[in-house]
């Protein structure tokens, strides 16, 4: 028997519709690259949500339309994902600090059709607009006072396009499998990979995501998202604020300790949201002026482990740590890494312990692991395998990749997340290894094996391996171990100034250490995990951190 319940699409205008009526108090507040803090209250950035959609259906623009976004955290990229989705367009977010020839493969592969830009990011399209296998319409994301100078054509104003239009928008109904949002994240190797999100996804993803913070956003309180909104949606912030009626407060492009500090201190900031490398700046400057932010209260530290050290400074300063974990193909989050009553007023050691692994996942997520064959192994907190996820805000496959699609997706239709895990039997998750041969430097990815491949073009080089080692500012830094091709070894300049032509400049390995040879394994492949194990311990004898 069939329930008898109304069915309503899920659609993401209408978390902004129900946030401008019912939490028509929270506000969006930006400091933006002209200088000013702008601020505006949710109404009005809904009214200025329906004027840039009228807009866009002015242009032509048409459902299932792709429109990229290179932009860092402010309101105009905020309306910019609300009214490109609101009309049943696709918003696809781009990273700036991709390497030139990775940006033009996602516009062309993601087939875009115009492009919202900061104006202080113009320059990096100069370049790469002529070579685009389509032309691309610029906008740039300013007023007219403010538009850069620029040899490219065609370009339009933000605030010009928006003038004169209405302030209110009638939201189509479209099938809530709709598109709308687009991510690309770095592949093992060679072209990245797109995560495409949908109304009924991205909907759900805010309301499992919001279920697991009731204590951390509420109607009166501010969070910050130092996470890029171009890195997977802000991690559902641009979402999930509104729907709990607490107030966004973006950075724009300054994210340093000492940025940070006065906007948070000015704004009285709750929560803060990024990566653990943002936050050390954030410790030291702290450090230096002897207190807190005013009303600094709660950080989620996720995207790399949240080192231990950095978890027990803030809570010794009364800051309360979540550290959280996901991915691009998750929405993006799996866990928050709320502890439950007993554990926070439990002994401060066992807090850490739990505060330091992964966490336990949210409501609509569900984890697995799979042992080498493909088996599923025990929630013991022992064993180890593939961490599997399911879940509605997961992805089914990769935009328009059916090799990656199949390469990700299990027999049983899960996402083989690349993460080496345990689950203990409460939940508690602990990523301990990566499968996947990828770097993480700063929360952003670099590919080991596009590293190789480049570095092994070189005559002098018989054969290389690139690894992570630990670094205590950027969580990951790449060292490239190299043996040469007969005696004449290559200098270290030469093989970096070979990768420079590929690779943006921190991408490059920090070292290029030579050896007579390289660690296999039993089927001969090079041990990557005995060259990690090697150079960690010869950098604990040198004094270093060990990963
Ligand atoms: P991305 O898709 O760029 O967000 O990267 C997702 C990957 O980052 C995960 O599969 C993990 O390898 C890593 N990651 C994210 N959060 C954490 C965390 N809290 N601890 C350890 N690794 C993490």
């Amino acid at each position: 028997m069939k329930g008898m319940m109304m069915h309503r699409p899920l659609k993401i205008a209408d978390i902004l519709e129900f946030a401008a009526e019912v939490h028509g108090e929270a506000e969006v507040i930006s400091a933006r690259h002209e200088g000013d803090v702008h601020r505006a209250g949710l109404r009005a950035i809904r009214d200025r949500v329906c004027r840039l959609a009228h807009a866009l259906r002015a242009r032509g623009v048409g459902e299932g339309e792709r429109i990229a976004t290179l932009a860092f955290n402010g309101h105009r990229h905020l309306e910019c994902y609300y009214a490109i989705s609101g009309i049943g367009a696709v918003c696809h977010t781009i990273n700036p600090r991709l390497p030139a020839d990775q940006m033009r493969y996602i516009i062309d592969h993601a087939g875009d059709t115009h492009i919202f830009v900061d104006a202080p990011l113009v320059p990096l399209l100069e370049p790469l607009l002529p070579t685009l296998a389509r032309p691309l319409t610029v906008v740039v994301m300013t007023d007219r006072a403010h538009m850069p100078d620029t040899p490219l054509d065609g370009v339009i104003c933000y605030e010009e396009l928006l003038d004169g239009e209405p302030t209110r928008f009638d939201w189509p109904d479209y099938p809530e499998e709709t598109a709308a949002g687009l991510c690309y994240t770095s592949g093992t190797t060679g072209a990245p990979k797109g995560a495409l999100y949908s109304h009924r996804s991205t909907v759900l993803h805010a309301l499992f995501v919001s279920s697991a913070l009731p204590t951390v956003l509420q109607p009166g309180r501010k969070v910050l998202p130092v996470v890029p909104l171009f890195h997977v949606n802000a991690w559902g912030l641009p979402y999930v604020a509104p729907l709990a009626g607490a107030s966004l407060v973006f950075p724009g492009a300054k994210l340093d300790g000492k940025s940070l500090f006065d906007l948070m201190d000015a704004e009285g900031v709750y929560s803060a949201w990024g990566v653990p490398t943002v936050w050390l700046g954030l410790l030291a400057e702290i450090a230096a002026r002897g207190r807190l932010p005013e009303g600094f209260g709660h950080v989620l530290v996720g995207g790399s482990a949240a080192p231990r050290s950095m978890i027990a400074a803030f809570e010794e300063m009364g800051v309360t740590v979540f550290h959280a974990w996901g991915m691009t193909e998750m929405s993006p989050i799996g866990t928050v890494g709320a502890l439950p009553p007993s554990v926070r007023a439990g002994p401060p050691e066992a807090r850490l312990q739990k505060q330091s692994i992964q966490g336990r996942r949210v409501f609509g997520v569900e984890f697995k692991i799979n042992g080498e064959n493909g088996e599923r192994l025990p929630h013991d907190g022992v064993s180890q395998g593939e961490l599997h996820v399911r879940g509605n805000a997961v992805i089914s496959g990769y935009h328009a990749n059916p090799e990656a699609t199949e390469a990700a997706i299990d027999a049983e239709g899960w996402f083989g997340t690349g993460d080496i895990a345990t689950i203990d039997p409460d939940g508690y998750l602990s990523i301990t290894d990566r499968a996947k041969d990828l770097i993480k430097s700063g929360g952003e990815w670099i590919s080991s094996l596009d590293v190789e491949n480049l570095a092994i073009s070189h005559p002098k080089v018989r054969n290389c391996a690139c690894i992570a080692v630990a670094d205590d500012k950027w969580g990951e830094r790449p060292l490239l171990v190299v043996v040469p091709e007969g005696d004449d070894a290559p200098d270290s300049d030469e093989i970096l100034d070979l990768l420079a032509t590929k690779f943006a400049r921190w991408q490059l390995p920090d070292e290029v250490v030579t050896v007579d040879a390289l660690p296999l394994t039993a089927t001969g492949k090079v041990s990557k995990l005995t060259l990690r194990k090697q150079f960690a311990a010869q950098r604990a004898a040198e004094g270093g951190r060990t990963p």
